[in-house]
């Protein structure tokens, strides 16, 4: 016969007995309640864990080309061609990177867009319209500061350490965030041909670009500046960030027209030239023209999605100033509204900005600052004054701006 000794009880953690803790049997054990709760306060620790921000986006249903050209709309007039370039990339790139887990030998590559378009077109605000649509890390850098790595001014890295900054340094977000790039046109080389001299801003720091745009490890100085050797870095991987660059690329109308021109010899030549609109040079734009004006093939192959932007006319500018959502007009609207005041503008007005705005050669940037020229004195005794309305016309714009551009002179 066996004899089955009979054991004490003991928690299968800390190995109290029963006599020294509350024990709670299992099938094949004890467990006291303190570690029961010591075990609880672990699991639940390591499940509440924020999730990063882009694996949330990432599961938000995608937002197809059309929606995102339909909020684009909200936001910036005319640029359709360049709005649907951008939307239909955009859609492509976050789809690329949700499909990167299929084992088929289909590799979707990335696609970085570059916009080629006047000074105060709306690059930028594409740009950043479209990161706020996607709920993603969005940084704005200017080519302009960046040198060659060892040469005054920034290192290429720092591109990516604005990124994780405004990531809030999680990583995985900034692995999926937008970067865009401005002035690309100031780091072209001086020339078609490859230089001989050293050119620390120029070609050098395209070289050092191409790294970041066709996807690589990199390793950023958290705080940015100089590479240091204390400093610790950390390892981002650019595969799958969208970089948009932008740039005014001027005088690149020459090089359009001469390459227009050359084209159109033999048959059909003088359809094809007459054609061409010459007051918009820009919509003809193609990749030889970039490397015409000293964008090198490396660089210009990284960037396969190219796109211009319209010169924006008087009609346009008359639309931006009242119909985004966010324009210059409804923004002075709701500043006096705080204040108790409706705020009114005769359409005299509106058209009258936008002629100064042209004649001033400002373009979109300048209604601004024409906008606030004109309100400068109405914000600043208003707030005081005991009034339900305010209605601006054009006699008093007139006067408000005449005294600005006497000031000016
Ligand atoms: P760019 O990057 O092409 O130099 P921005 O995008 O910075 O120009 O434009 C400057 C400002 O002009 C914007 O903040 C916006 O207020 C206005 N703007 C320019 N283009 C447009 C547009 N197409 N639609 C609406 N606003 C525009």
């Amino acid at each position: 016969m066996a004899i089955q000794k009979k054991t004490t009880p003991r928690c299968c953690f800390c190995g109290r007995n029963d006599k020294e803790a509350d024990l709670i049997a299992g099938n094949y054990g004890y467990i006291c309640t303190d570690c029961a709760l010591t075990l609880t306060n672990i699991v639940g620790a390591n499940t509440m864990q924020p999730k990063p921000a882009a694996k949330q986006t990432f599961n938000e249903p995608l937002p197809k080309p059309t929606d995102i050209k339909q909020y684009l709309d909200q936001y910036v007039i005319g640029q359709d061609e360049a709005k649907k370039f951008l939307s239909v990339a955009v859609y492509n790139h976050y789809k690329r990177i949700s499909q990167q887990n299929t084992s088929d030998d289909v590799e979707i590559e990335k696609s970085n867009i570059i916009l080629v378009g006047t000074t105060g077109t709306g690059k930028t605000l594409l740009a950043r319209t479209i990161a706020k649509k996607l709920h993603v890390p969005f940084t704005i850098v200017d080519a302009t500061v960046l040198t060659e790595a060892g040469y005054v001014g920034e290192d290429i890295e720092s591109i990516l350490t604005r990124l994780l900054q405004v990531a809030d340094y999680d990583v995985k977000a900034a692995e999926r965030g937008i970067v865009f790039i401005d002035e690309i046109d100031k780091i072209a080389r001086k020339g078609d041909n490859p230089s001989i001299t050293r050119d620390v801003s120029g070609e050098g720091v395209q070289q050092g670009l191409l790294k970041l745009l066709e996807g690589s490890v990199v390793n950023v100085p958290p705080q940015g500046g100089r590479k240091h050797p204390d400093q610790k870095m950390i390892a981002v991987n650019t595969q799958n960030i969208l970089f948009i660059c932008g740039g005014a690329f001027d005088g690149i109308e020459k090089k359009i027209a001469q390459r227009l021109n050359t084209h159109v010899v033999g048959f059909g030549a003088i359809n094809t030239r007459n054609n061409i609109d010459n007051t918009n040079l820009l919509q003809y734009i193609a990749p030889q023209d970039l490397k015409a004006f000293g964008l090198i093939p490396e660089i210009i192959g990284r960037l396969p999605i190219l796109t211009h932007l319209d010169p924006l006319d008087r009609t346009a500018l008359r639309r931006i100033l009242t119909e985004p959502k966010n324009s210059i007009i409804k923004q002075y609207i709701k500043l006096f509204a705080m204040d108790n005041v409706e705020l009114k503008f005769d359409d005299e007005v509106l058209d009258y900005i936008v002629d100064k705005a042209i004649e001033f050669k400002l373009g979109a940037r300048g209604l601004r600052s024409i906008v606030e020229t004109i309100m400068t004195d109405a914000m600043f005794e208003v707030p005081s004054a005991n009034i339900d309305t305010l209605t601006i016309t054009v006699d008093y714009a007139r006067q408000k701006l005449g005294k600005m551009a006497l000031k000016n002179l």
